[in-house]
């Protein structure tokens, strides 16, 4: 093969994730321009390929980047803050509180900075989500190089940049517009918080500004028991038929939740061509149920994985995210084969880049497409033997496994060191912050 290569990954097992699945042995890609120009099941004729670098995989395993379909960076300056409580108790009365208090822009950008330390440390590429500020959020992630879909959060109330909620659809619109060409790492999207604390014009209105710009539009929807039982007490039916008859179900919206659905909300997801985020975690967490994802995917819905953020998860590693999805699903359904490893896999890799609108550009590992892509060390007693790689990776690997990470064939995360983020400093700052926060007195801080 006589082919020059930007960069060289080999010596090590392939988990392609394409429609066929292949798993290749002793493989090595080709990067060129960022993007995958070649697979192959061995580094073939050495002398004949060359390269800028070339990474050794070391027998370890070589996958797509992990694809989290739902979060909100900034929060993690409120990991553990609050915990053990209800949804509603713990927004109204320590999240909102907390986030009226410390966001601004300054500790927006360091949260979200640790979040993409974190993530990138623990095999995430991509992410979706979204919060205030984001033009701080978006900042800072193009800063990185990490690959984002990011929304203005819109909320009837005042919230931190945008104190007259009058002008929240605006802001979110406002914040597509500056985005829209700023960086190829970036989609800018349109993010409603929910159903209950967005009025139908807000919805109404957010929705259009979403479709004029042809950008993703993501919300919180049927996540609690108390959230249905509202809805249904204005005389509405459920939350996800409400939003089907305010027309915002389409191929263009991601719900994030979809726990409290009937079998004619999964009808209307699927008719529409809508995509659910399943945040197992984060539902663990706050007791709010299990959404039904065997049929979503049985009615071919596309499903990723998020973690949600940090205050209700309280991490941001989708290795462990796999491992508990797959054996929550189990042990409510009492089925062992039900969401087998792959399933599992696939969702927290292609299924969630289809999810969020980026199925042909990342998710797997095929010619063409942007070389994001992430090397496990497995040269480790918990991952000692490997019978079935992709049953490893859902059931034994952890986050702290992941050794290289690379976003369009740029190396983000090189032998487990964060190469674009000053993680000890992120940390001090972080941590001054927190003491701040835990007395309520609130500090900026500067990243
Ligand atoms: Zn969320």
């Amino acid at each position: 093969m006589n082919v020059d290569f930007d960069r060289i990954v080999h010596n090590g097992t392939i988990i392609t994730m394409g429609p066929k699945s292949e798993i290749i042995q002793n493989g090595f890609i080709g990067i060129k321009q960022g993007k995958i120009a070649a697979i192959g099941s061995s580094i073939g004729e050495e002398p004949l390929v060359s390269a800028t670098e070339t990474i050794d995989a070391e027998n370890g395993l070589i996958m797509p980047g992990l694809v989290n379909t739902h979060t909100h960076m900034p929060m993690a300056m409120f990991r553990g803050l609050a915990d053990d409580l209800p949804l509603d108790t713990w927004l109204n009365e320590y999240i909102f509180p907390a986030e009226a208090a410390h966001i601004n822009p300054e500790n927006v950008r360091l949260g979200t900075m640790l979040s993409c330390a974190e993530m990138l440390l623990s095999g995430t590429t991509t992410f979706c989500g979204g919060y205030f500020f984001e033009d701080h959020v978006a900042d800072v992630v193009a800063g990185v190089g990490m690959r984002a879909v990011l929304g203005q959060g819109v909320i009837d109330f005042p919230a931190p940049g945008v104190p007259d909620p009058q002008n929240n659809v605006k802001a979110a619109a406002s914040f597509v517009e500056k985005w829209r060409d700023k960086s190829p790492l970036i989609r800018p999207s349109i993010f409603c918080h929910s159903p209950y604390t967005c009025s139908q014009d807000t919805l109404k209105n957010a929705k259009t500004a979403a479709e004029t710009t042809g950008v993703l539009f993501q919300i919180h929807a049927a996540e609690t028991k108390n959230e249905r039982q509202m809805i249904q007490t204005e005389g509405l039916s459920t939350p996800v038929q409400f939003l089907k008859d305010l027309g915002i179900l389409d191929g263009q919206t991601l719900l994030v939740h979809a726990v409290w659905v009937d079998e004619e909300d999964i009808e209307a997801i699927k008719e529409n061509g809508s995509s659910v985020s399943h945040n197992a975690e984060s539902n663990m967490k706050l007791a709010s149920g299990i959404a039904p994802v065997h049929k979503f995917l049985k009615e071919g819905i596309a499903v990723g994985l998020g973690t949600d953020g940090c205050a209700s998860n309280n991490d941001l590693d989708l290795l462990q995210e796999m491992d508990m999805v797959a054996k929550l699903h189990k042990v409510n359904t009492l089925d062992p084969t039900v969401m087998d490893a792959e399933t599992v896999l696939r969702m927290a890799t292609i299924g969630g880049a289809h999810a969020i609108g980026l199925g042909d550009m990342v998710g797997s590992i095929e010619i063409g497409k942007e070389a994001d892509l992430i090397v496990i060390d497995t040269d480790q007693p918990h991952l000692t033997p490997m019978y079935h790689p992709i049953s490893l990776l859902v059931y034994a690997a952890r986050g702290s496994d992941v050794r290289h990470a690379m976003v369009s064939g740029t190396p983000l995360v090189r032998d487990r060191k964060l190469l674009t983020i000053d993680e000890t400093g992120v940390m001090k700052k972080m941590q001054k912050l927190s003491r701040a926060i835990a007395v309520g007195g609130g500090s900026a801080a500067n990243v």
